[in-house]
């Protein structure tokens, strides 16, 4: 739709005409920010003006740019074993292959959905959000936790995502994945993705929650943050759930004997 607020566009060149006026929004796929009015926003500044390569190998860890569109994730050569998860993933969204060319993992993440898939992935693999902030500097923080609650992630004013850092461990470990919808192609209602020992629920939840295989029961009944949404009940999804992480935890055994 047009975003009849906005005045001005900017494609920054560097770092530095990164720094976002009054009223400016950063601007990635645009699959979001276009589907509906913005009315406090005033100017786009475009991410993907700044050339970042998708996916690369950077310091022992497999670095997903924040503008990486999901159609480039799920066909980088760099994902060796974990190719059919992105896959598996990527096809957990409620989107189209053309909007899988536009949309990009930073702006899923930074959405903050419960079934935003590529928080769902980024999650369990134990990524680290590398977030630039507006003075020039750089923290980072686990993408399970960046993403606090739905559409609520730390991320402050200014703050910009850049990167996802994924271990390379992560590469080789055996992987997981289960998901469920209320109808073939519905949103998802719940999605439960196990990487080494690590179960990660996402979309039955308000916010990422990271299990540990070897204590899956506990962790279950400890979760406090069911969603409730048209896509499911929180006592369904809690079942469902339930369910799906004893499947993905009796898989990572059976991968690991
Ligand atoms: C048909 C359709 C189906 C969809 N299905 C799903 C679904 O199943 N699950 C789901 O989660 N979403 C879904 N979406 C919503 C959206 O398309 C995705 O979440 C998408 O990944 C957003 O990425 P984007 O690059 O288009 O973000 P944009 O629309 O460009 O931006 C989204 C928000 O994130 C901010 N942002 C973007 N990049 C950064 C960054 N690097 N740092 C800080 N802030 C940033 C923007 O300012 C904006 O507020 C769907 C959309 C459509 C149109």
């Amino acid at each position: 739709m047009d975003l009849h607020t906005v005045r001005s566009f900017r494609r920054p060149a560097d770092r530095d005409e990164l720094r976002l006026a009054p009223g400016e929004t950063l601007l990635a796929g645009g699959t979001w920010l276009f589907s509906e009015p913005q009315p406090g926003t005033s100017g786009l500044v475009d991410l993907t003006a700044l050339g970042w390569p998708p996916v690369e190998v950077v310091g022992g860890t497999l670095r997903i740019a924040a503008t990486c569109t999901v159609a480039e994730l799920v066909s980088s050569p760099l994902l060796g074993r974990l190719a059919p998860l992105v896959r598996a993933a990527a096809d957990a969204f409620l989107m189209s292959f053309k909007i899988q060319h536009a949309a990009t993992v930073g702006g899923n993440i930074a959405l903050a959905l419960p079934a935003g898939a590529m928080t769902s992935l980024a999650a369990a693999l134990d990524g680290t959000a590398v977030v630039w902030t507006p003075g020039g500097g750089e923290r980072r923080e686990p993408v399970a936790e960046l993403v606090r609650g739905v559409r609520d992630t730390s991320l402050a004013p200014g703050e910009v995502l850049r990167a996802v850092d994924v271990p390379l461990d992560a590469l080789a470990a055996p992987t997981a994945f289960r998901r469920i919808a209320l109808t073939p192609h519905g949103r998802s209602s719940a999605v439960v993705i196990g990487v080494g020992d690590r179960v990660t629920v996402t979309a039955a939840t308000t916010r990422p929650v990271v299990l540990a295989a070897g204590r899956l029961e506990e962790g279950l009944a400890a979760v406090d943050c069911w969603y409730d949404d048209p896509h499911g009940a929180p006592d369904w999804r809690a079942s469902v759930t339930a369910t799906l992480a004893r499947q993905v935890v009796a898989e990572l055994r059976g991968a690991a004997a």
